[in-house]
């Protein structure tokens, strides 16, 4: 059966499948809530999809729901999301009762009798404020905290303050001025999934007719949401360098998140920005939402780049890792904590597009550097980056706040 903690044992070994079976058994029948915004797109929705079945299968009861909203909410959450990231805000009261508001309808239908909630990221952080409160609340905050725009902070603890635990992804994100239990928790890929399940020849093969993507030269890829912060126009900056030296193909993978309403309009710069490059073939944009394709993608790609500006973590960063894939990214965030540069990939500051595409094209060129690069990051996820152990720090903080 998919997600039985038994089929990650000949990955991950006895030991940790037997102390995920122990830690649960002081929480069994406990019933969790987990609310986001999306289904899909975005690392939240991908680690929920494997966390929650999972943590049925070890005993709880888990539920995961999702807020509805419109794409008035949907544009004001990600100002919030960007504000957050440091970005600047026009913070209106229109803007600020639009987003309780519509926390306030959804807790109209939504039940909660449940043991203990989590809610991911800042769409759903005001439902706290429209129940009576029964239970422990935790806030699993999935964004790059590092320097926040003062008054979205300062609004956002209204409702952060009333929380049991805020869940981060870095040390660095930890806010001295938020009296709340501030706890790290880094985010992880499942080996199991179909986005990062070992693959046939010819499954490969089939994906990469389907979606048109030529082998007769090396790829280059980077697989994120069309947003600024991913910065995909500085990606095609550095194919172009790379282009001058070696001759290779870009690949840009972007789904649209359904809680992201900015995906468009980016695509559509990075459309016009590589207009000649596309044509020619030498570009190639992707948004269909598709887990195999992904999986493909950081198989054949001979580098993976990942130019984010911000990058609470960066799950794509991990997925490349796994799949043995050398990876150059930039120097901050989540991915500061996934590669050491010179050793399981390679760190760049994210403005220095010369510095990536000089390590792009090392790599192209160097085999057996790409191939212990690439053996090594794939190790480093196996030890730190599995969803297994994602799950063990889970039920530690449940049992917990649950005792
Ligand atoms: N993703 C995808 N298809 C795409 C782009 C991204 O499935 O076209 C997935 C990606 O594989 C990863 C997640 O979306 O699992 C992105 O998570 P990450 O932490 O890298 O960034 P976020 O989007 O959460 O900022």
């Amino acid at each position: 059966m998919r997600y039985d903690p038994e089929l990650y044992r000949k990955i991950v070994g006895d030991e940790v499948i037997a102390e995920i079976y122990r830690k649960s058994r002081k929480i069994y029948s406990k019933y969790i809530l987990n609310v986001n915004s999306t289904y899909q797109g975005g690392g939240v929705a991908e680690m929920l999809s494997s966390l929650v079945p999972l943590m049925n299968n070890t005993g709880l009861d888990v539920d995961w729901r999702i807020l509805h909203g419109n794409p008035d909410f949907f544009t004001v959450t990600k100002k919030f999301h960007n504000a957050l990231q440091g970005a600047e805000i026009n913070l209106t009261d229109l803007k600020k009762n639009l987003y309780v508001k519509t926390n306030e309808d959804f807790s109209i239908y939504t039940h909660i009798k449940h043991d203990a909630v989590i809610i991911h990221d800042p769409q759903p952080l005001p439902l706290i404020i429209f129940y009576k409160k029964r239970q422990p609340w935790i806030w699993r905050c999935h964004i790059d905290l590092t320097a926040p725009n003062p008054d979205v902070w300062n609004y956002l603890k209204t409702f952060i303050l009333r929380y049991d635990v805020v869940i981060i992804s870095d040390k660095e994100y930890r806010h001295n001025d938020l009296p709340v239990e501030q706890r790290v928790i880094m985010p992880a890929i499942d080996p199991l999934s179909p986005k990062n399940m070992e693959l046939p020849e010819n499954t490969i093969q089939k994906y990469l007719k389907k979606f048109d993507i030529p082998m007769d030269k090396p790829i280059i890829t980077q697989i994120s949401r069309f947003d600024p912060w991913k910065d995909p126009e500085g990606v095609i900056d550095i194919f172009k360098k790379v282009k001058e030296e070696v001759d290779t193909r870009l690949v840009l993978c972007g789904n649209m998140a359904t809680d992201d309403p900015e995906g468009y309009k980016i695509y559509r710069k990075v459309e016009q920005k590589a207009k000649s490059l596309i044509e020619k073939g030498d570009v190639i944009l992707i948004t269909s939402e598709n887990n195999i394709l992904v999986n493909v993608l950081q198989r054949v790609s001979s580098v993976i780049i990942q130019k984010s500006i911000r990058e609470g973590f960066g799950l794509t960063v991990t997925e490349a890792l796994w799949k043995g894939t050398p990876v150059v990214a930039s120097n901050i965030g989540g991915i500061k904590l996934q590669i050491k540069d010179g050793i399981n990939g390679f760190l760049l500051d994210p403005h220095d597009i010369d510095g990536f595409a000089k390590r792009v094209i090392q790599i192209l060129k160097d085999k057996e550097l790409a191939a212990r690069i690439g053996s090594k990051g794939k190790e480093s996820v196996r030890k730190n980056f599995l969803i297994t152990r994602l799950l063990i720090q889970y039920l530690d903080l449940l049992r917990e706040v649950l005792s």
